[in-house]
């Protein structure tokens, strides 16, 4: 019997209501992960773990402690709403936890690296989709696995396939001169993109592809927990927006995308069909090293204002 008169009857009642809302909870997960078809996902290395593509490997670096940030109580909804550049602030925040209703298996996710591998492991030889036949290399993506900043593009292109690695070709040379203009090397960002597998003759992804693969694009984000996201282009800022305005519309605004901030903004590939779009794509990446800048996060070389 406890000194303060509650019985010790009480006290394992307490421990019997945890553990019926720790069971609720894991069942909520499981139908969730069952119905988005990652059933058995996150929580080690499955049979799916038969290959890796080459440049899929992510690096081991760690976040520094104390850069480490405390999940806030409550993820930010993602909403239609242009975050402003007012607002901004206060929406720069690490994901939270996704609801178990609704995060195709996020609130399970392994941070940093070793989610990155769980997540590699699971996609294995991905045969979801009817891109897998056309692959030469699954490009899951490459990067610091704690980055504040990734980029997520629509899908890889030849070269990319090739590779096994994002953003490789001519359109990743010049994404990479952006990264570097921003003050950042590639390694202290992430690249992925919205899709893993090259569609044929670099077509639009079509629907049933993105239905199979977003799921891991979230888990990825879920895994890296970035301050920002920066939407390469006209498909991937739609995709992951789900708004069909036009890109010239959307880019430019912060917007959100399961409570991380995003920046929708020109694909490098355009750029180079059109150069006189660099200079507001150049707005866009100052905007969002600015608003980094309001929550403390710096590059490592910033540039000169
Ligand atoms: N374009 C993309 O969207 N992604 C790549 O990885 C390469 C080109």
């Amino acid at each position: 019997m406890a000194a303060d008169g509650r019985g010790q009857g009480e006290g394992q009642e307490d421990d019997r209501e945890a553990l019926r809302a720790l069971v609720g909870q894991l069942k909520t997960n499981l139908a969730t992960r069952g119905r988005s078809g990652l059933l058995g996902v996150g929580l080690g290395a499955g049979p799916a773990s038969r290959s890796r593509a080459a440049g899929g490997e992510p690096p081991a670096a760690e976040r520094p402690a104390s850069t480490e940030r405390p999940a806030p109580a409550k993820r930010p909804t993602a909403g239609a709403r242009p975050v402003t550049a007012e607002t901004t602030a206060v929406v720069v925040e690490p994901p939270a936890a996704a609801p178990a209703e609704t995060d195709a298996g996020t609130s399970l996710q392994l941070p940093g690296a070793a989610g990155l591998k769980v997540l590699r492991d699971d996609i294995g030889d991905c045969q979801r989709c009817k891109l897998a036949g056309g692959r030469t290399n699954l490009v899951f993506g490459v990067g610091n696995p704690n980055a504040d900043l990734v980029f997520v593009g629509e899908a890889p292109g030849a070269d990319e396939d090739a590779r096994g690695e994002p953003f490789v070709g001519k359109a990743g040379q010049l994404l990479t001169k952006m990264i570097e203009a921003m003050g950042y090397r590639r390694e202290d960002v992430y690249i992925c993109n919205v899709l893993k597998c090259r569609p044929p003759g670099n077509r639009n992804p079509e629907p049933d592809e993105v239905q199979s693969c977003e799921p891991f694009l979230k888990r990825q984000l879920a895994a890296i927990r970035p301050r920002m996201i920066v939407a390469l282009g006209k498909f991937a800022v739609q995709c992951l927006l789900r708004d069909d305005a036009p890109i010239s519309r959307l880019r430019g605004n912060f917007r959100s995308y399961e409570g991380i901030p995003l920046m929708p903004t020109f694909h490098p590939a355009y750029l180079l069909r059109d150069p006189s779009k660099k200079k507001p794509a150049w707005e866009d990446l100052k905007s969002v090293n600015a608003a980094l800048a309001r929550v403390g996060v710096t590059p490592p070389n910033p540039p000169a204002t």
